[in-house]
């Protein structure tokens, strides 16, 4: 079924492929009727556009972690570098203002909850359980597994957890991603259900 979407996802910039996106809305309008979704490395929210859509739907709530500082390489001189989204003021990379923007376009503003901070801080006190969580934050592989110590313990039994950018070939792309995800399949916490393209799918037994 074709997903519609209240805002036009191609302005929306980001690094989502077609079928991972619809992937992330299929998953998500499942599980969101089982508790809250979050994700990681919101950046200017193409992923929270989806996400958010589907637990819209579901009346329920997309948590979008992202401290909104860029990883390593969103930064000045960096491969991924935009500069429209570098604050030249302060000297700062910041996605938070044009995260906002699409959220409030795609008018989710009611569903999805920006947390603005870094993944450590952000799940110091949390308790909630979650339904979903998709992983696409930093690439180094102290913050891929930050990520992952932080944040796949509140997945609830049969709930999903979603790594982006796995790239079995080292030439083709980082290892942290695939590493967290290796990982988890070895903890036999999690059971695999697919990879669509460079999206994996993993159930909490
Ligand atoms: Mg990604």
């Amino acid at each position: 079924m074709p997903i519609s979407l209240p805002i036009d996802i191609e302005q929306v910039k980001g690094f989502l492929a077609k079928d991972e996106a619809d992937a992330l809305y299929h998953y998500a309008l499942k599980q969101s009727v089982k508790g809250p979704v979050l994700e990681i490395g919101s950046y200017c929210g193409k992923s929270a556009i989806y996400l958010g859509s589907a637990c819209k739907e579901t009346n329920s709530t997309l948590y979008a972690l992202d401290h909104h500082r860029g990883s390593e390489e969103h930064q000045l001189g960096e491969e991924y570098h935009d500069d429209d989204l570098y604050d030249h003021q302060i000297g700062l990379f910041d996605s938070f203002k044009e995260f906002r923007k699409n959220i409030r376009a795609a008018d989710l503003e009611q569903t999805v909850i920006p947390l603005v901070t870094s993944s450590a801080v952000a799940a110091k006190n949390w308790t909630t359980p979650l339904a979903m969580v998709f992983i696409d934050g930093g690439h180094s592989m102290e913050a891929a597994q930050t990520d992952y110590q932080c944040w796949a313990k509140h997945i609830i039994s049969g709930g999903i957890l979603a790594i982006h950018d796995l790239f079995p070939n080292p030439d083709e792309g980082g290892q942290a991603p695939i590493t967290i995800y290796r990982q988890a399949l070895a903890s036999e916490l999690f059971e695999e259900i697919e990879v669509v393209n460079t999206l994996g799918l993993l159930r909490r037994k």
